[in-house]
């Protein structure tokens, strides 16, 4: 079981991520990161070369999007491209667009490893009817809680019913004003959702999406609950 962290793709992040024993690595991307896309790319090589001298290394699994606006698909394609690079998923989410809109922007990129995550305001119902039919998806576990009447039956449902399209799953608390907590600041049972993964035979990567500097505690936690 792959549990990856979560950085922007700064050297001295990148490093300070793998110090803090991540192997795996989601890359959030701001449009600066894209627009000097050369300076990013050679940001993640000098981290990858530093690392080597001490033996460790890291895997990029998966690229978000920046937040981006309808006018600025620019950065999708760019997105793409560097993950692509790197063999990772593509993530498109963005907290200015609607899912209806997201899915249309989404057409053009094609389907390759492309993850759309769902929303803050998505049910199990909206989820089903909104992203499954067009792309596989990375669940986010803290936007369920707050748009769920029921994350856990929910949760149960999506991963049995669909587990070969949940690509990914984002792990973060949150109550049901606000996510991204680290695990165990928020309202979301963690040890009740670690179970269900486990009860689906859920195999797929996590990625610890909190704050950087509380990722190895909220880590220490997920683990305690499932040893891996
Ligand atoms: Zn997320």
């Amino acid at each position: 079981m792959i549990l990856a962290g979560k950085t922007t793709p700064e050297y001295v992040n990148l490093t300070k991520a793998v110090h803090n024993s991540f192997r795996h690595l989601e890359l959030a991307l701001d449009k600066r990161h894209l627009n000097n896309i050369e300076i990013t790319k050679e940001n993640i090589q000098t981290a990858i070369d530093e690392l080597k001298k001490t033996n460790k290394t890291f895997e990029i699994i998966s690229i978000h999007t920046p937040h981006i606006n309808k006018d600025e698909t620019e950065y999708l394609k760019k997105t793409q491209d560097l993950a692509k690079e790197y063999n990772a998923y593509t993530i498109f989410h963005s907290t200015n667009l609607t899912i209806e809109d997201t899915i249309e922007l989404a057409k053009t990129m094609g389907q390759d490893r492309l993850l759309i995550e769902n929303k803050t305001t998505m049910d199990l119902k909206s989820i089903v009817h909104n992203i499954l039919p067009y792309h596989d998806m990375v669940l986010d576990i803290a936007h369920l809680y707050r748009a769920s009447q029921n994350i856990y039956n929910d949760l149960e449902i999506l991963i049995s019913t669909y587990k070969n399209k949940i690509r990914l799953i984002h792990m973060n608390d949150s109550t049901k004003q606000k996510d991204g907590l680290p695990i165990g600041d928020g309202d979301i049972d963690y040890p009740t959702i670690i179970n269900i993964l486990k009860k689906t035979a859920y195999t797929e990567p996590m990625i610890i999406e909190t704050p950087p500097s509380t990722q190895p505690e909220s880590r220490q936690k997920i683990m305690k609950y499932m040893p891996i």
